[in-house]
């Protein structure tokens, strides 16, 4: 192995190193500052029941934007609360506030009794973070809390995390199965976790002149319907998606067409303009 002197290093990466470290760990003093003095958000999406054209659940996406810097992506919001050890302080707001939203929400649309939010695989196992989910469900009892894990996280998943969740869905807790089909996705993920609802991965209807992109969506909304698990299909963009989601037989859509995530008072507006009805234009 060959030893870079200290002249090599500085030469390759010059100051930029330098740099990015310094403008990285201001934005982890910003994203600790966020956190620590709750000033996340949440953007709402709304889910569609592709036979009734109305909406039956949004999916709440957490959102923190910036004085100075702008907008920081989810992605980076979370990797840098989990390095900052702020993870599970960011879903107790995200939850927590997800479900009051959800309380306004249906009191203008009674229909809407599902709430979605996401979670690390591993925060279902946390001491603190099981039993806060439980309790915080339990409050809302007209509402159903929906918690998304990852596909990819869930086959590092041990057994006891396989309880740990079992133990949520007994309590109520509806699981979500997210991203499936993205890049590397496999079968054992479907038959080796709990499971309510099974969110397809929008790359997985990235083409969907291939017929086997169409057959394969065929295929799992059959699998969902003979097991009674909800199929939700992501990245719906345009009616013709929605056309031949539709021929395909899908259940449920999420996607621009019918909404971006938008903050809470843009869809409080939506609700009282257009009630639960998917399309709007
Ligand atoms: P996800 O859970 O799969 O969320 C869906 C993402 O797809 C959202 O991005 C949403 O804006 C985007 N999307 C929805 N419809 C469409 C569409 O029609 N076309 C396209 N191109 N994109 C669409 P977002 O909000 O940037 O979130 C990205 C990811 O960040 C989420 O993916 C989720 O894994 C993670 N995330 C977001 N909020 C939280 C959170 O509160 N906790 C945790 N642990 N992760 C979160
Ligand atoms: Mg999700
Ligand atoms: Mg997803
Ligand atoms: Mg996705």
């Amino acid at each position: 192995q060959v030893k870079r002197s200290r002249h090599d290093a500085g030469l390759h990466h010059g100051s930029s190193v330098g740099l990015s470290t310094h403008r990285s760990t201001r934005t982890n003093e910003i994203v600790a500052r966020a956190i620590e003095n709750d000033r996340l958000s949440l953007a709402f999406q709304p889910i569609v029941d592709l036979t009734s054209g109305e909406i039956w659940a949004f999916e709440a996406l957490v959102r923190y934007v910036d004085p100075e810097l702008g907008p920081i992506s989810p992605p980076s919001l979370v990797s840098r609360a989990k390095s900052l050890g702020l993870m599970n302080e960011l879903t107790r707001q995200v939850v927590r506030n997800a479900l009051e939203a959800a309380e306004s929400f249906r009191a203008l649309a009674p229909s809407i009794r599902c709430i979605t939010v996401n979670l690390e695989l591993g925060q279902i196992s946390e001491r603190e973070l099981g039993p806060f989910v439980r309790e915080a469900a339990g409050a809302h009892p007209d509402l159903s809390l929906c918690i998304e894990l990852n596909e990819r996280s869930l086959r590092s998943a041990t057994d006891q995390l396989r309880r740990d969740a079992e133990a949520l869905q007994s309590a109520g807790i509806i699981i979500a199965l997210d991203d499936y089909g993205s890049d590397d996705s496999v079968v054992g993920s479907l038959v080796h976790f709990p499971m309510n609802i099974l969110k397809i991965d929008k790359s997985l209807i990235s083409n969907l002149d291939d017929a086997r992109q169409r057959e394969v969506v065929k295929a799992l909304q059959g699998f969902s319907d003979n097991l009674s698990y909800t199929m939700v299909v992501e990245g719906i963009e345009t009616a013709a998606m929605v056309e031949v989601m539709r021929e395909l037989g899908t259940a449920s859509a999420q996607g621009y067409y019918f909404g971006r995530p938008v903050s809470f008072a843009l869809t409080r507006d939506r609700l009282q303009r257009h009630g639960t009805r998917a399309v709007i234009d």
